[in-house]
């Protein structure tokens, strides 16, 4: 495997936090990543699945079926212990606009919880296709609790209010290379990795 083209890796995402994260991830094992745009695919897949798997896999087909290259796509979300594991698949739905205002969402159906029930995961479901053909899926998830305001600037979606457990720092405190050796998406697409490369 010395030729790139055969280390190359079509990312199932227009999310540019989660490609970044993707692309390093993907960079510490060897491999190198495409953007849709960076392939001339635009391609909108609705994510009305009743699980990560089932998004993550739908997805991954759905771009694999405009490109010769294998495709990773990754599904995640947030589970709130209180909430039950919600908004679970529905987080990128959770309020429309933009990532601050599913992030005030989210802490408005939060208020008054106090702190130490306010524990939740990252779960994170990548599925990596060829054409036709689902080749390797890995999942991960990342406990913490959800602060009560954002703290911090870097990553995406709810990175400024979820402070993983051991730490005190939010992820988008921490910054993309520290929240890459610890996510939820870390440990998904290392396990997608390992099954891929086992063939
Ligand atoms: P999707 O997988 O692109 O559908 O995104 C699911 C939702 O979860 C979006 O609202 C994301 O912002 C959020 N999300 C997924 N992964 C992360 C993460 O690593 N940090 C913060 N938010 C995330």
């Amino acid at each position: 495997m010395s030729d790139p083209a055969e280390r190359t890796i079509l990312l199932a995402t227009t999310n540019p936090g989660k490609a970044a994260e993707l692309a390093g991830l993907l960079a510490s094992r060897g491999w190198n990543s495409l953007r849709p745009d960076q392939a001339g695919i635009q391609i909108e897949v609705a994510e009305d699945g009743e699980t990560f798997a089932e998004n993550s896999t739908h997805k991954a087909l759905a771009f694999a079926e405009l490109t010769e290259f294998p495709v990773l796509a990754d599904d995640s979300g947030l589970e709130v212990d209180v909430l039950h594991g919600a908004p679970g698949v529905r987080t990128a739905r959770l309020a429309p606009g933009s990532d601050a205002d599913r992030i005030e969402a989210l802490l408005s159906i939060m208020h008054g919880i106090p702190a130490p029930l306010r524990t939740a995961q990252f779960r994170s479901v990548v599925t990596i296709a060829r054409r036709g053909t689902v080749l390797a899926v890995g999942e991960g998830t990342l406990r913490g609790t959800i602060l009560s305001s954002p703290r911090g600037e870097s990553g995406f979606g709810y990175d400024p209010v979820f402070v993983p457990a051991g730490r005190e720092s939010t992820l988008a405190q921490l910054g993309i290379e520290a929240k890459n050796s610890i996510s939820h998406r870390r440990a998904a697409v290392l396990a997608a990795l390992e099954e891929l490369e086992r063939g």
